[in-house]
C-alpha cells in the first residue's frame, strides 16, 4: 500500500476581491438567511425532539442563526445502541476503505465544503476568516490526510517471523463504543476527536460543546457525504452530566476522546474509576485539558519579536486557544521597548464582527465567559499592585466583546498569573534581567499546567538551560516563536501535567490509543 504522501494544506489569504473571499462572503450570507433547524444524528437518522435552543453569533447575540434540538438520556441510549449496531460491519471493513473515506473528506473540505465550514465557524464561534481558515479548513484537512498516513504505518508494521512460524499483529478496534466530548474553540478538533477514533474501526457517540453545534452539523454532513456509514458517528446534544450518567455506566464503554476543561476531565476520570468493574475492558482515557501557557524572554531577546509573540500568541481568536500565551516573563533591560511595541500594536487592532475582514479581534464565546473575564479585569482594576497597560474595557450590548487586555504585576503569583482565564487577557511579570535562573523556577512552579511555552533568546546557553529546566513545563515548547499555531505533522500537539494525557493530536501516538492489538503466532 502507498497512501498519498500527506502535505499540509496551503492557507488561503482571503485578500479583498479574491475568489475565495467572495465565495466565503456568499456562504456567510446564505447561512445567515437560512435559520437552520439542527437535528441530532443517530444511526444516520435526523432526530428532532422539539426541545429547541437558539443559536446566535457571539458577536451579535440578537441575530438568530437557527436552533438545535436538545436530547435527553433516552437519546444517549439510542446513540449507543446505534453505534453498537454499526460496529461489526465497520470493524470488519478493510482499513484501506476506511482510509479512503477520510481522504475523500479531506478533498471535499479542500473544495466544495471549504467556504461553508469556514462561514459556519465564523458565525457560530466568532472566528475571523483567517482563524477559521487555519482551523476548520487547513488543520482539519491535515488531520485527515496525516492520520491516513499514520494508519498505513500502524497496519503495515508487523513483527518478525522465522522459518516454521508466522507472527502477525492484528490491530483490532476497541471492543465497545467510544465517547467523543469536543470543545468549541477548534472546529478541527471537534471533528478530529470522533474521526480519528472512527478511522481505526471504532464506533462513536459524539457530544460537541453547545457553542459549536452550528459548525458540527456541517461536519456531520461532510462525514456522510464522504461515506462514513450510518451509526459509525452519532451526534447528540445532551446536557453533560445527563449524557455522562448513561455513558459511564455502560458495560460497552471503551474509551473517551476529550478536549475541554481540566475540572470536567478529572471528574470523568473519577467516575470511570468508580465504575471500573462495570466495563468489559479498561477504557482508553485520552484528553487534552487546560493550559496556562507562558512566554519567557531572556535579556538577549529581540524586543520586537517578543512583543509580536505576545500580541499574536495571547490575542488571536480572543485568547481562546488552549495554547494561548497567558503569562509572560520579561527582563527589565528590554521592558520599556517591549511595552512600547505592545501598546502600539494593540492600538492598531480592530475589534468587531467577523464579516469585516479587518477586525483582528471578535467576540468571546459566551456570556458566561464574558462575565468571568469581566470579573477578573474588574478585580485587576481595583488592585493597586497591578497596572493595566492596554485594554481593560468590555461591552456585551451587541456581542461579547472584551478588549485585548495586558495586566502587569509585581507579584509573580498574582491570580491572573495562575488561573486559566481562556480569553484575551495576558499578565506580564517584569523580572530583574540578572535573575534568569530564578525566573525559570517561577515559570515551572507557578502553574499546574504544562501545555505550551516559549523561550525567546539569542543566547544558546540560555536556550539550553531553559530547555533543560523547563523539560516538563510544556508539551509543545517553542524557541523564538509564539506558543500557538501547531501544525499537524510538524508539531504534534498536547501537554502533560494538568494539561492532559499528551497523546499528541495529529500523531501516530494518538491513533495507537484507539486500537487493541492481537498478536497472532502460527506454527507450521
Ligand atoms: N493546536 C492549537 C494550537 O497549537 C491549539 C489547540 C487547542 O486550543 O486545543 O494553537
Amino acid at each position: 500500500f502507498n497512501v498519498p504522501a500527506p502535505v499540509n494544506e496551503p492557507v488561503k489569504a482571503y485578500a479583498p476581491n479574491s475568489p475565495e473571499r467572495l465565495e466565503l462572503l456568499k456562504a456567510i450570507k446564505e447561512l445567515k438567511q437560512m435559520q437552520r433547524d439542527i437535528p441530532m444524528y443517530i444511526g444516520g437518522k435526523e432526530v428532532r425532539t422539539g426541545n429547541t435552543q437558539n443559536i446566535t453569533p457571539p458577536h451579535d447575540h440578537q441575530h438568530l442563526l437557527g436552533q438545535f434540538h436538545e436530547g435527553d438520556a433516552s437519546h444517549v441510549t439510542q446513540a449507543i445502541d446505534a453505534a453498537l449496531a454499526a460496529r461489526a460491519n465497520w470493524a470488519d471493513m478493510p482499513w484501506e476503505h476506511r482510509a479512503s473515506i477520510f481522504l475523500k473528506a479531506a478533498e471535499l473540505l479542500a473544495g466544495p465544503y471549504r467556504a461553508r465550514i469556514n462561514a459556519a465557524t465564523m458565525l457560530g464561534q466568532s472566528k475571523n476568516a483567517y482563524q477559521a481558515e487555519i482551523d476548520a479548513a487547513c488543520e482539519l484537512i491535515d488531520f485527515f490526510r496525516f492520520n491516513v498516513h499514520f494508519m498505513q504505518e500502524i497496519y503495515t508494521q508487523q513483527p518478525v517471523s522465522s522459518p516454521g512460524m508466522w507472527n502477525r499483529l492484528e490491530h483490532r478496534p476497541l471492543e465497545g463504543f467510544v465517547f467523543a466530548l469536543t470543545p468549541f474553540n477548534f472546529t478541527s478538533i471537534a471533528a478530529n476527536l470522533p474521526a480519528s477514533v472512527a478511522m481505526m474501526g471504532n464506533v462513536v457517540v459524539w457530544k460537541p460543546a453547545y457553542t459549536q453545534i452550528y459548525s458540527a452539523q456541517v461536519l456531520m454532513e461532510l462525514f456522510k457525504e464522504a461515506g462514513v456509514p450510518d451509526g459509525v458517528i452519532n451526534l447528540i446534544y445532551v446536557d453533560g452530566p445527563v449524557a455522562g450518567d448513561v455513558i459511564f455506566s455502560h458495560p460497552d464503554f471503551a474509551g473517551i476522546h476529550f478536549t475541554g476543561s481540566t475540572g470536567v476531565f478529572q471528574q470523568i476520570w473519577k467516575t470511570i474509576g468508580q465504575n471500573i468493574t462495570t466495563y468489559k475492558s479498561y477504557p482508553r482515557i485520552v484528553g487534552e485539558t487546560g493550559g496556562k501557557d507562558f512566554i519567557l524572554a531572556h535579556h538577549s531577546a529581540h524586543p520586537r519579536q517578543v512583543a509580536t509573540a505576545i500580541t499574536r500568541g495571547a490575542f488571536e481568536y480572543q485568547g481562546q486557544k488552549c495554547s494561548a500565551a497567558s503569562r509572560a516573563y520579561i527582563p527589565s533591560n528590554i521592558w520599556d521597548e517591549v511595552k512600547g511595541y505592545l501598546q502600539e500594536d494593540l492600538k492598531s487592532f480592530k475589534m468587531g464582527d467577523v464579516e469585516d475582514f479587518s477586525n483582528f479581534i471578535n467576540a468571546v464565546i459566551s456570556e458566561t465567559s464574558f462575565d468571568k473575564l469581566a470579573r477578573y479585569i474588574d478585580a485587576a482594576k481595583q488592585d493597586e499592585t497591578v497596572d493595566i497597560i492596554a485594554g481593560g474595557n468590555y461591552d456585551k450590548s451587541k456581542g461579547y466583546f472584551i478588549e485585548p487586555t495586558i495586566i502587569v504585576t509585581k507579584n509573580p503569583q498574582y491570580v491572573t498569573m495562575c488561573d486559566e482565564l481562556f480569553g484575551p487577557v495576558i499578565t506580564l511579570y517584569v523580572y530583574d534581567s540578572q535573575e534568569f535562573e530564578k525566573t525559570l523556577d517561577l515559570v515551572d512552579g507557578t502553574s499546574p499546567y504544562a501545555l505550551t511555552g516559549a523561550i525567546f533568546s539569542q543566547d544558546r546557553y540560555a536556550i539550553d538551560l531553559a530547555s533543560k529546566r523547563l523539560v516538563h513545563a510544556a508539551g509543545n515548547f517553542y524557541i523564538n516563536d509564539k506558543p500557538t499555531g501547531a501544525v499537524v505533522g510538524q508539531q504534534p500537539f498536547g501537554g502533560a501535567r494538568a494539561s492532559g494525557t499528551n497523546d499528541k493530536a495529529g500523531s501516530i501516538l494518538n491513533l495507537l490509543r484507539w486500537v487493541s492489538p492481537r498478536a497472532i503466532k502460527e506454527t507450521f
